[in-house]
This record gives C-alpha cells, structure tokens and sequence, in this order.
C-alpha cells in the first residue's frame, strides 16, 4: 500500500494554476523537461571523473523523447544522475527557489490565462499543463533501488519502490485529451527544435531501435558564431541561467580566448534584475567547464564580485579535468582567466556606453550599484571601471562619463564636484547647486549607497579630485569669476552680515555647528552644509538608517546674504525688532534647510507654530 504524501502548499497553489492555465505556449513544458534532463546529464558527467562506476555500463549520456499514440503517453528519459527516494520528495515535492512566492502571487493576479507561465518557467511542474497524471520513475546512479514518483497534480503524491534497469530518469505524462498533439512527431520534433536545440547531449526522439536525433548534440558555446541564431542564443541563455522567459539577455559575448590557456566563453548580461542580486550568499551565475564537461557553478575568483551579474559559461581546455571544486578557489589559472574575462566584459560595456548610450541607461540602472563596488574593492580594475562607470549631472539629460565631466570643466576648476543625496528629484532641487549652476559647473549625482564607499578612498580621476558640493568650502570665487561673485559687499554690508551671523549662531547653538555666508547659494535664502574634515550629510543619514548609527554631527547652516528674506532678517537685528520674532524666523530658517534636505523636523508642532505666525504676519502684512 503506498503511502500519500502532501505536496507543500506553494505547489499545490502552483499546481493549480498550472492545470487550469490557458495559456497557449503550453509547448513549454518540453524545453523545461528537456533542460532538467540536461543538467541531470551535466552532473553525472562530472560525478564519474571521480567515480568511473557510477556510469556502468550506460556511459553515452543523452535524452530520449518518445511517445505510445495507443496509451496516449509520452516520454522524457536521460541516463543522468537520477534522484533517490528523498531527492524526489524534496526536489517534486516543494519549492526551493526564494522568488517562488512572488511569482506564485503574480501567476494568481493574472486571471486572464495566467500568460505569465511561460514567462517565469515553472520547471518540472509545466508538466501538468498538458498531463493529468505524471510518473517520474528515477535511479540514483551508484543505488541499487529506483523509486515511482506518481501525482495526479491535486494535492498530493506517491513515493514507491519500483524496479529501473539502469540508472537516470524517466518522466510520462499522461497527456489530456486537449495535449494530442504531443502525439504527432512532427510537432515533436519543432518543438524541440525550436527550444533546446542548444542542449549539448543528444536528443532522440522515438523508440531505441528506430529514434532520430533531433539535436546538434555539441555544445553551444564551442559551435561558430556564425552558425548560430539569436533565438538559440535567447533558449541557451535561459537554459543556463534558469532566467524567467521574459527575461531577455542585454548583452551576449562569445568568444574564444587563445593564448598561454585556452578557454571558450558564452557570456550574458541580464535584461532583468535578478532577485537576489544583492544577497551576500549569491554567486555569480556563470558555469565553468573543462572540455565541455560541467564541473560547477559559481566558482569564486572566476569572476569578481562587482560582475556577479554575469551568466553564461566559461569553458577551459587546459584545467584537469579531474580538479576538485576546492582546489579551483585558489587556483592561478582560474585567476588568470578571470583577470581576462573581467577586461574583455569592462571592455564590452565601455563600448556599449559609448556607442549605444540609451541602451546603457537600461543596464546602468540595473547594475550600475554594482559595477561600483568595484572602484571600491578592486583596485586593479579601477582605470578600466572609470571608463565605464556613469553618472547623472546637474547639466545632462543622460549619464555622463567621468572622461566628458573633465573635458567639460570650466577654467579654474580643480575639482570633480559631486553631490551626493537619496534620489536625482532631491538632487536636482538641492539649494547647494544654485552657485554651481550659476557658473555652469557641472555636478555629478550620487545616488548610490555604494557611492558613499568608494568616494573617500578614489583619490583623483586624470589629478581632479572628487568633492562633494555638501561639505567645506566651495572654492566657487576661484573658478570662472562671474559678475554675482565679484559683487563685493559694501562696508555696510559687512557689519550687517557680521552681526546677523552671529546673532544667529548664538540662537541655533545648540541645533547646528556653525552659522555662516554662503558661496553656493543663488536663489535659496539657507541650506546646511557638512563641515570640510566631517562625514557628508548623506552619508550621516546612510549610517543612521543602516546601522541606527547617529552620531553627534552638527551641520552647518549657511546664509545667502543676497535672499530677501536674509537683507530683512539682516535689518530686523540691526534695528533691535523682537527678540521673539528673529528667534522664530531662525528656527523657520533652520527647518526649511532641514526639509529640502530630505530630513526630519525635529519639533513638527513647533514648527507648525512659527510657520502659522509668519503666515498670519504676512497676510496682516
Ligand atoms: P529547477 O530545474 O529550476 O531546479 P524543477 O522544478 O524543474 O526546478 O526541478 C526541481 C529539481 O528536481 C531540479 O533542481 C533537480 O534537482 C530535480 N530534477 C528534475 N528533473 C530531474 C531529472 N530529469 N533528473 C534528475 N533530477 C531532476
């Protein structure tokens, strides 16, 4: 008597949008079939490098379909590694996959035909479209016992021991009545054609004495690229990779590397962000090879951490083939390929940036975080990822290259400025632009947290170096002195500005560092500033939410001398006006410094206060 076991609840949720989808390209499940098949041949070739026997017998791996009109069943078997009993239960039982909640919640959303199936993949249970009953008969290459996997898709499914020849894997479908077209050969064989013609084991379609290959049977990445579609390139990169359908690569490279190693590359930048881009246990998803044979995935030092993007595979002729994972990690061959492989990428998104500047903007905003952390921890990129990095700046619609914000600076100007902040809306209203903008100095934005790493550390770019618009002085007068600068104030003025300023200090003393004149400011009356050896603002409020980190850092509060608001101000003190009243304005000064700052107010109901007097002034006014 066979035991009943549940399926977990994401599979039974996805099950059943699985069986009742009307989606059309319910041919899917072939490719998804096929692609497990595939790897399950990729593994075993690599397990019997150390285990010969684990093969016995049964060395030519490949993958049969085939189909019985008269039981209305069809087949996909391969002689891989196989699954054991708990394999089973735990790999067509539950969802291992973290995205897979999400994906079951959009699938659920979508109630017109749950068209996105066939976007995100949903693997072996793609079965279910076209079968209501699904056998899966598996032997553990090395084990003695094989196990029957039976479900009928609703709820729950069988385990039993059951007798298999050789080891592998043998999947029927019991197709429905409206699948029969998985009946006709023909239609077979365009299917397979059409999706895993890449796949490089031999795919058979038919019985074993009378079954044609329908495949090239070689690996992609080895084939000429001439040879070779964008819609294989499109179904490899979707094999190798495991992206959702929709996911359509940016960027392929594939070349062949020559030389002292010799190595075969298929590389893919993603159209799409993958979900755990930023987990620290993510790999990248690059596989590595020797000699067409899988060795493993993700093998650390093959590509640096700020290319984690990167899917595809890499496939080496000289490594031996019979070198454990471990020993790969250290390994000076992997590093030199590495440090190759890293220059030729760089140099295909320089070129990218350069010739097809929308469509970087794309790939920026995707990894553009993460190609930055390069100019943080690899030192030895640094040059090549500054010919590739990007920004955007207080004078261009598109991003802007560090070579053309140098080019484009102004007489006199000494330094790359920056302005570091949340987002670009914040950034392209921020006060402290106003002088630069005046002058026509360009500034570049850095929304990134990242930015607030590599930043202190870069040194110069071509002897500029990077400063932030937000901290210390300016140096504004020294560049490009136009007529607002050279408007010096008169004898008056000075007294005037003296005495505000300190009447000022003594008010906010508790609330800001400094109060002093401003050179940044054009058409805002205030705006607070980071002292010159002191972390930048946006870095203060980095740490506060990332670490809860808050330090006493006192800002300060700079004055635009020119404002109306600051000339009345200015006379109110001269002329001894309410004490009351000055203390106000300077507390509605600070706080409207603080709110274009994106921060919070301290006292809201204070705030609230003083901001209805000055209302209720102004309208009495
Ligand atoms: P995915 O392939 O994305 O991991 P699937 O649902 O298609 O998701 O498969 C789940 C797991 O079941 C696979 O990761 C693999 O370990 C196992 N599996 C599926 N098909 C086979 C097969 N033909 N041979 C061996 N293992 C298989």
């Amino acid at each position: 008597m066979s035991e009943q076991r549940e399926f977990q609840a994401e599979v039974s949720r996805l099950l059943d949008i699985v069986a009742n989808a009307l989606y059309s390209e319910k041919e899917i499940f072939l490719r998804e079939l096929i692609s497990n098949a595939s790897d399950a041949c990729d593994r075993l070739r690599y397990e019997a490098i150390a285990k010969p026997e684990l093969m016995a017998g049964d060395t030519e791996l490949k993958i049969r379909v085939s189909f019985d009109t008269g039981a209305r069943t069809l087949k996909v078997s391969d002689n891989g590694t196989g699954m054991s009993k708990e394999e089973l239960i735990k790999n067509l039982g539950t969802i291992a996959h973290s995205g897979t909640r999400e994906m079951i919640n959009a699938l659920e959303g979508d109630k017109k035909g749950v068209n996105l199936i066939g976007q995100f993949g949903v693997g072996f249970y793609s079965a279910f479209m076209v079968a209501d009953k699904v056998e899966v008969l598996s032997r553990k290459a090395g084990d003695k016992t094989a196990w029957l996997w039976v479900s009928d898709g609703k709820g729950s499914y069988t385990v039993d021991e059951h007798l298999k020849d050789s080891h592998g894997t043998e999947i029927t479908l019991h197709l429905k009545d409206a699948a029969s077209e998985y009946l006709l050969e023909e239609r077979l064989k365009q299917v397979i054609k059409k999706y895993s013609d890449h796949i490089s084991f031999p795919i058979l379609l038919g019985d074993a004495d009378k079954a044609v290959m329908v495949n090239k049977g070689s690996a992609l990445w080895m084939r000429p690229k001439a040879d070779i579609t964008p819609e294989q390139y499109k179904e490899f990169y979707h094999h190798v990779s495991g992206a959702m359908t929709m996911d359509q690569p940016w960027l392929t490279m594939h070349w062949r590397a020559e030389g002292a190693f010799e190595y075969n590359n298929l590389l893919f930048v993603p159209g799409m962000k993958p979900f755990d881009l930023y987990d620290p246990r993510r790999h990248h998803g690059v596989k590595l090879y020797v000699r067409r044979v899988f060795i493993t995935d993700g093998v650390e030092g093959l590509i640096p951490p700020f290319l984690r993007f990167l899917k595809g595979v890499v496939d080496s002729e000289d490594l031996p083939l019979n070198i454990s994972r471990e020993m790969l990690q250290n390994n000076p061959m992997i590093a030199k390929m590495s440090a190759a492989i890293t220059r030729k990428v760089l140099g295909e998104l320089q070129e990218k940036a350069e010739k097809e500047p929308a469509a970087f903007e794309q790939f920026w905003a995707l990894f553009g975080p993460v190609l930055k952390e390069g100019l943080y921890d690899a030192h030895s990129y640094r040059e090549a990822l500054c010919r590739v990095v990007r920004f955007y700046s207080s004078q261009a619609e598109g991003l802007v290259s560090l070579e053309e914000y140098v080019a484009r600076m102004k007489d006199g100007q000494e330094n790359i400025y920056y302005l570091s902040v949340g987002d670009l809306q914040t950034a392209r209203n921020s006060p402290q632009l106003e002088a630069f903008k005046a002058k026509g100095i360009e500034v570049l934005f850095m929304t990134d947290t990242i930015d607030e790493f590599w930043l202190p550390i870069q040194g110069d770019f071509r002897g500029k170096k990077f400063k932030s618009v937000t901290r210390g002085s300016t140096e504004l007068s020294k560049i490009a002195p136009d007529k607002t600068a050279e408007e010096k104030p008169t004898q008056g003025n000075i007294d005037l500005n003296e005495k505000l300023v300190a009447r000022l200090r003594e008010i906010l003393a508790g609330e800001v560092k400094d109060v002093c004149l401003s050179e940044r400011l054009v058409d805002s009356p205030v705006c607070l500033v980071a002292p010159e050896n002191d972390v930048d603002i946006h870095m203060q409020r980095l740490l506060k939410k990332s670490q809860g980190y808050e330090a006493v850092h006192h800002h300060v509060l700079e004055i635009n001398d020119r404002h109306p608001v600051i000339v009345k101000l200015k006379n109110m003190v001269a002329n001894d006006a309410s004490a009351e009243v000055i203390a106000d304005t300077a507390f509605l000064l600070l706080d409207q410094a603080r709110i274009i700052e994106g921060e919070p107010l301290k006292n809201p109901a204070e705030f609230v206060r003083r901001m209805s007097l000055a209302i209720e002034h102004g309208l009495a006014g």
